[in-house]
């Protein structure tokens, strides 16, 4: 039997059976109408948002990075509970607009931004975190042709890494950013354009779950920016401080310790730099905030065995839940947490590997974990799957379609 990963502590059964956002999954099923089905506890991210709040800083501002989870409802509660949201794409801030989200809190980086997103989000007063000299150039025109002061930020390339980040997004060549020490001769030229300078943005990595770890890239991002602003000669209105705090996915994985993220942090604001003395700082996150809240239901259609080992064969699979398969930046398949949901609790009887629907080896949900029996109409849930699920995920992969998705626990 193969071990499967934590199931985050917030879920417990009513009655047997798995309950998100305070009814059973069965009650939300009924209500789709139709599995597959994502559901996503708000109030599991409202609870998060404010432990964390309280962990961190108050001077530091919470950014929510919107590709974790795009869907608009959620994106809709979170206006009132972030102080920003970070996109990377036109087509995340088409969404971000349309849920009535205001563009001036709202920051843009990945590389290849084309030059009619550069000019929609220069339209309406977004942030750009520029990513490269000729993105610079292009900001700078397009908003010369339209008559507007754009707002820039430099995305900075830093020499270090998150330590045991499961996305390595700093240290070396990479796509993102510029390269530290061509910095300061770029925050001149935008500077000198006449440009609304906003500061610097620097993402060391994503998903680490050691707090040691994420503090020290923390410090040294508050170094470097400092060293930065210095050798430039400005000051900085803001600076993003990148994000990298992860969730348990795995077997043996254990949850950041953001209160000593936040201590750590609120020593060096004690004693920073006089540049960086009038600096606004900002983290941001994805997968943090929203990833325990999403639950994948899926419903058994079939229970076969083949050379004695149980496959449970589901309606849903890869094609919404890649990351769950182990195909999403993953080298070697681990379990994540998943159960049976319509047998919420009830001891292992067996072992069973639970598949999808597709005509892949690669479409695994879970492999030889430990379950109670299950049969053809019972659910499966699949845990961690609020974020870079839904929207990472190949849905139309042999014409199966996305699933339905629910924001619940709201209270209304
Ligand atoms: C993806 C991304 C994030 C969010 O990462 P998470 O692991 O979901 O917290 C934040 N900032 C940037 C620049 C990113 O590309």
């Amino acid at each position: 039997m193969k071990a499967l990963g934590p199931i985050p502590e917030a879920f417990s059964a009513i009655d047997g059976v798995l309950a998100v956002g305070g009814k059973p999954v069965t009650h939300w099923v009924k209500q789709s109408g139709t599995t597959p089905l994502f559901l996503y506890d708000m109030a599991i991210v409202e609870a998060t948002i404010a432990r964390l709040r309280a962990a961190m800083p108050e001077r530091l501002a919470l950014h929510y990075a919107v590709k974790a989870n795009p869907f608009a409802p959620l994106l809709a509660r979170m206006d009132g509970l972030v102080d920003g949201f970070d996109i990377a794409s036109g087509g995340e801030l088409a969404i971000v607009t349309g849920q009535g989200i205001d563009p001036a809190r709202v920051s843009f980086a990945g590389p290849g931004k084309r030059d009619a997103e550069l000019e929609f989000a220069i339209a309406l007063g977004v942030t750009l975190n520029l990513e490269s000299e000729g993105e610079a150039q292009r900001a700078i025109a397009i908003a010369e042709r339209l008559g507007v002061s754009p707002r820039l930020a430099i995305r900075v390339n830093p020499a270090f890494d998150l330590k045991g980040s499961g996305m390595k997004m700093g240290g070396g060549a990479k796509p993102f950013g510029v390269d530290a020490e061509r910095v300061p001769a770029l925050v001149r030229r935008v500077v000198a354009s006449g440009a609304d300078w906003r500061g610097f943005h620097i993402f060391a990595g994503s998903q680490a779950l050691d707090a040691a770890a994420i503090a020290d890239t923390q410090g040294q991002a508050l170094d470097l920016a400092a060293q930065l602003a210095q050798e430039a000669g400005v000051a900085l209105p803001h600076c993003n401080l990148g994000g990298g705090l992860g969730i348990p996915y795995f077997p043996g994985d254990a949850p950041v310790d953001v209160e000593e993220v936040g201590a750590r942090l609120s020593e060096r604001f004690v004693s920073l730099p006089e540049v960086l003395a009038g600096t606004q700082f900002c983290i941001e996150l994805g997968r943090y905030l929203v990833g325990e809240a999403g639950v994948y239901i899926a419903r058994v259609i079939d229970r076969k065995l083949s050379h004695g080992e149980v496959f449970l064969v589901t309606d849903g699979g890869l094609h919404h839940q890649l990351a769950a398969s182990g195909n999403f930046g993953t080298v070697v398949r681990r379990n994540y947490p998943s159960a049976i949901a319509t047998r919420f609790g009830a001891p292992v009887d067996e072992e069973a590997t639970i598949v999808g629907c597709l005509c892949t080896p690669l479409d695994k949900l879970a492999d030889k974990g430990g379950f109670p029996r299950a049969e053809p109409g019972d659910l499966v849930a699949v845990f961690c799957a609020g974020a870079y699920g839904a929207s990472a995920s190949p849905a139309s992969f042999l014409g199966q379609g996305p699933a339905h998705e629910m924001l619940v626990g709201t209270n209304d």
